[in-house]
């Protein structure tokens, strides 16, 4: 059992209308890891600079995650992003992004990393998405996530690494947006032709909807009446779906079953909406792997619709 994540190692600056942090440790591989976590072995890959120090080192391994791939750049500083949210906080506004030590990052993937059956390329530049795959050799199923940002500024090699791995997800609006195409369900297909078995559009509070093969699977968003800030919730999200399927992977299961795939999403929600309750990392690094369940269960009794056609 083995995933390896990379993506955005980051300190995050931001404002909800609940309150505000300061470089929080952030990121699209941190808060993917940490989810994954609880059903798999995760290894990020990815650069740091002077500033992350043991302190943030300890959150990762605090959950068993393996760091031997953070690459430390000596004089370098680590990635930064700035936003906040108004009211409908599914709508993250930038206000700064700082590349730093990702802007020249050349990944050195360790032996082990390089050999992770599963791979999460996470929010980064295509381009260091697509070497990371091609040096994945082992992994038998890959996905990645992106974001605005690249669909507007590298289309096309955003495109060229998304037909290299098995599944995207992506918000719903990234998927229009990708694709130019307004009705969600056409999008998704038109992306799958761009190679992708399974994409999954992530639709923030409402929750999430899949599509693999001809098969289309909706789950909604957990309810909750605290939500403080939503940074990395769709990472979160991706880690609690792809660390379950890891999980699945090595019993033996096919990650692309339509059963695994499902658990997998409600998992991915349930992950996502701890993560949404507190700022930060800061509510998944206390979670247990029976709170988790405690809400899977909650969240069966929810979801379960069981109407039949009616006679009149
Ligand atoms: P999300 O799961 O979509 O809320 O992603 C939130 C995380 O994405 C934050 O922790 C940020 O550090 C990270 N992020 C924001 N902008 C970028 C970017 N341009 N590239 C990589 N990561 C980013």
């Amino acid at each position: 059992m083995s995933l390896t994540v990379v993506g955005s190692i980051a300190f995050d600056s931001v404002r909800t209308p609940f309150g505000e942090r300061e470089r929080m440790l952030g990121g699209s591989a941190v808060h993917f890891s940490l989810a994954a976590s609880f059903f798999t072995d995760v290894r990020v890959v990815g650069p740091v600079g002077d500033d992350f120090g043991e302190e943030q080192i300890g959150v990762l391994e605090g959950r068993g995650v393996n760091t031997d791939d953070i690459e430390r750049i000596d004089g370098g500083e680590t990635f930064f992003w700035r936003g906040h949210y108004e009211y409908d906080m599914n709508v993250a506004h930038t206000d700064d992004t700082q590349l730093n030590v990702f802007a020249d990052f050349d990944p050195k993937l360790s032996l082990a990393a390089g050999q992770a059956q599963m791979l999460f390329l996470g929010n980064i530049q295509p381009e260091l998405q697509r070497s990371v795959r091609a040096r994945c050799r082992e992994t038998e199923f890959a996905a990645l996530d992106s974001m605005n940002l690249w669909i507007e500024t590298a289309r096309d090699s955003l495109k060229s690494a998304i037909a290299e791995v098995d599944c995207l997800l992506l918000n719903d609006a990234e998927i229009r947006e990708l694709t130019g195409e307004p009705n969600l369900a056409r999008a998704a297909r038109a992306t799958m032709e761009m190679g992708p078995k399974v994409v999954v559009a992530k639709r923030g509070e409402y929750g999430a909807a899949l599509f693999s093969g001809d098969e289309f699977f909706a789950i909604p968003g957990f309810m909750l009446e605290d939500v403080r800030d939503p940074t990395g919730a769709g990472d979160t999200f991706a880690g609690g779906f792809l660390g379950y399927l890891d999980n699945r992977r090595a019993a033996g299961d096919s990650p692309l079953d339509h059963e695994v795939l499902r658990q997998g999403m409600a998992y991915g929600s349930v992950l996502a909406s701890f993560n949404v309750e507190d700022f930060g990392t800061e509510r998944i690094r206390s979670l247990s792997r029976d709170e988790i369940d405690d809400r899977l269960r909650q969240f069966r009794r929810i979801t379960h619709f069981d109407a039949e056609p009616a006679s009149t």
